[in-house]
C-alpha cells in the first residue's frame, strides 16, 4: 500500500502501477511508463502535499467548467496546466487539446497546432474529438476526465505517442484501437513495439449502467465479449458486490468493467499483454482524492499529460 496522505488517499499498489510524486502541484505517473523515459503524468484534487506533515491543499482545477465564469477560470487553468507541463519539463506552448464529446474520433496532430486554446476559437477539427496521436517531437498531450479512464499509448521505436479520453462511449467505439490504426498509418508503427497503460477511473463496482449500455456491447462487439466485461449485481447499498446467480429479475443491474474492456481493445489491436499497464485507482472509491463525476457531480476534473519524449 501506498499513502500519499494517511487521511485522504491508500492506494492499493502492490503491483507497484504507479509511482506518487508530491514535488509541485501532486500527480501519479505509471511506472512502466517511466521505466520507457516518457514525461506523463495523472493529476488528483491536490495543488499541493506535504509528505511530512501529510497535509495538502485540495481544490486543484485543470479546466473550465460548464458553470465557471470563463474570464476568471480560463487564465486560471492555463496557469495550473502550465505549472504542470513544466513539470514535465515541457511548456504549455507545446500542448494539444481536443473538445472530448466521447466520440472515437482521433486527431493527427500537425505542425503550427500546438499551444494553448482553451476554451475559445477552438477550430472546428478539434470538435467532437476525443483522441489524439503525435510524432512532433516534444509535443504535449493533454486529455481531462472525471471518471472517465485516459489512455497512455507510447512507440519507442517510432518515437511517437497517443492520448486518448475513453468513457464508455469510447470504449464501445474502441477508441485506443482507433488511435493506434493512426499510429499505424501515419508513423509505421507496429504494434508489438507500442505500450499503452489504461489511467485511472471509474472501477466495475462503482460503475452501474443502464440495460440499454449492455445491449450496445452485445450487439457492437459481441455477446461473449459483453459477458465478459460486464458484471450485474444486485442493487443493495449494504451488499454492493454481490454477484448475480443468472437471475434476470428486477434489482439487479449491470456494472461495466472499462479497464478490462480497453485492455481487449488494445490486445486485439497487437499490444502484447506485458506491454499493457493498467490502473487500480477507481476516482470514486477515491472521491476525496480524485474528482468523480458519479460521486460529485461537476466540480472539476483531473488531466492526463503525456510529451512526446523517450529517453
Ligand atoms: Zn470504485
Amino acid at each position: 500500500m501506498i499513502k500519499l496522505s494517511a487521511m485522504q488517499l491508500t492506494i492499493s499498489d502492490e503491483n507497484k502501477v504507479f509511482n506518487i510524486h508530491t514535488d509541485g502541484i501532486p500527480y501519479l505517473s505509471f511506472d512502466m511508463l517511466d521505466k520507457l523515459g516518457v514525461p506523463h503524468l495523472y493529476t488528483t484534487r491536490y495543488v499541493n502535499y506535504d509528505k511530512a506533515t501529510c497535509v495538502g491543499e485540495k481544490g486543484l482545477r485543470v479546466c473550465v467548467m460548464r458553470d465557471d465564469d470563463e474570464s476568471e477560470a480560463a487564465p486560471h487553468v492555463l496557469e495550473v496546466r502550465s505549472r504542470l507541463a513544466r513539470q514535465l519539463r515541457s511548456s504549455i506552448e507545446m500542448e494539444y487539446i481536443t473538445d472530448q464529446k466521447h466520440t472515437n474520433f482521433v486527431n493527427v496532430v500537425r505542425e503550427g497546432e500546438l499551444g494553448p486554446i482553451w476554451p475559445n476559437n477552438k477550430p472546428l477539427h478539434r470538435q467532437y474529438v476525443d483522441g489524439m496521436v503525435t510524432d512532433i517531437p516534444g509535443a504535449l498531450l493533454t486529455v481531462f476526465g472525471a471518471d472517465c479512464p485516459s489512455v497512455y499509448i507510447a512507440d519507442p521505436v517510432k518515437k511517437c505517442i497517443g492520448l486518448v479520453h475513453a468513457g464508455w462511449k469510447g470504449t464501445l467505439g474502441k477508441i485506443p484501437a482507433v488511435a493506434i490504426a493512426q499510429m499505424l498509418l501515419n508513423y509505421g508503427c507496429d504494434p508489438a513495439d507500442m505500450y499503452a497503460a489504461i489511467g485511472p477511473g471509474i472501477c466495475r463496482v462503482c460503475y452501474e449502467m443502464g440495460d440499454e449500455v449492455y445491449d450496445s456491447f452485445a450487439s457492437e462487439w459481441s455477446k461473449e465479449d459483453a459477458d465478459r466485461i460486464f458484471s450485474r449485481y444486485i442493487v443493495d447499498a449494504d451488499n454492493p458486490a454481490a454477484k448475480d446467480d443468472g437471475e434476470a429479475a428486477r434489482g439487479w443491474k449491470y456494472h461495466l468493467d472499462l479497464r478490462e474492456a480497453n485492455k481487449m481493445t488494445l490486445m486485439r489491436a497487437g499490444i502484447p499483454e506485458d506491454h499493457i499497464a493498467v490502473s487500480n485507482v477507481c476516482t470514486m472509491c477515491n472521491s476525496d482524492t480524485f474528482y468523480s463525476y458519479r460521486a460529485r457531480r461537476m466540480e472539476n476534473e483531473q488531466c492526463a499529460m503525456m510529451v512526446n519524449r523517450f529517453r
